[in-house]
């Protein structure tokens, strides 16, 4: 099948979809993000923004603030989260957007999930000890965290402090990344039951940034159709920094599979200088705009 440039017109600064800029993916300090809620709010504003979703990591602590500060500066907030899920033997980021966040299923999806990282960080603490004769590495890296579920940054920071790695990079690589001594896989909740929460909260299920899993074409289509049996009805394909091959994918995913196309920066600091809150490419021609399902 021949393609051309599947992604309309020429790229502009701050495309906008008619009924105003959107963003529906970044993150705040509730999660791994520098500014609180209310200062990304008020980023994106500055920016053009009238439609925003937070969608902080695994949680939706931070919304209230935002949607204050929405509130305040007249636009709009659609509250959100990315959910870390479970597929085959991976982890994938699943965004719920428009999502009521007082819902039991939800609340049980953030405990769950809470859960998990604190199960997952006491497991670590147990191997890195062993493996890099620590003592008491988890109540440690908790102290440094502030929180019973550290991630693995502190356990660096522990092994930093203990002398027993020069930097975070040394870190990772003798210890903590995948296939090292002390690596321990998240018990996340499988994309069926992080999906069917997200849909049971209200709210449309999106596969979040899917050129990051390192998929062939064909391992893509597998997991675009169990997201669509799941119940997800969401794609993300409108983000900084994808590459030709990568745009004409996604947009081909969106002719074959009922899904809905999603954009967002996934803004997680003013420093990240290769994205802007609210700055994203067009949509692919065609496509059907998520923003539509929100009403
Ligand atoms: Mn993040
Ligand atoms: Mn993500
Ligand atoms: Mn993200």
């Amino acid at each position: 099948m021949a393609h051309g440039n599947a992604f309309t017109g020429t790229p502009q600064p701050m495309p906008c979809h008619p009924t105003g800029c959107y963003d529906f993916h970044c993150h705040s300090r509730a999660s791994d993000g520098t500014l609180p809620p209310a200062s990304v709010v008020e980023l994106a504003a500055q920016n053009g923004v009238t439609c925003l979703a937070l969608t902080d990591h695994d949680t939706h602590a931070g919304l209230a603030e935002a949607a204050a500060a929405a509130t305040r500066l007249g636009i709009r907030l659609v509250p959100g989260g990315e959910w870390s899920l479970r597929w085959d033997t991976r982890e994938l980021h699943v965004l719920g957007l428009n999502v009521n966040p007082e819902a039991d299923a939800l609340r049980e999806l953030e405990t769950a999930q809470r859960l998990a990282r604190e199960k997952r960080a006491q497991r670590m603490g147990e191997k890195l000890d062993k493996a890099a004769d620590v003592a008491h590495s988890y109540a440690k890296a908790c102290t440094l965290a502030g929180s019973t579920w550290p991630g693995r940054p502190w356990f660096a920071r522990v092994l930093i402090a203990e002398g027993k790695v020069r930097d975070m990079n040394h870190a990772f690589n003798r210890f903590l990344r995948r296939g090292q001594a002390a690596f321990v896989a998240t018990p996340w909740a499988t994309l069926e039951e992080g999906i069917a929460a997200i849909r049971a909260g209200g709210g449309v299920a999106v596969l979040a940034h899917p050129q990051h899993y390192e998929l062939t074409r064909t391992k893509l289509r597998r997991l675009l159709a169990d997201f669509c049996a799941a119940g997800g009805q969401g794609l993300e394909v409108a983000m900084p920094g994808l590459t030709l091959h990568q745009q004409q994918l996604l947009a081909e995913c969106l002719r074959d599979f009922p899904l809905l196309a999603s954009g967002g920066s996934d803004f997680h600091s003013p420093e990240q200088s290769w994205l802007t809150l609210g700055r994203l490419p067009p949509l692919p021609r065609d496509a059907k705009f998520i923003a539509d399902a929100f009403r």
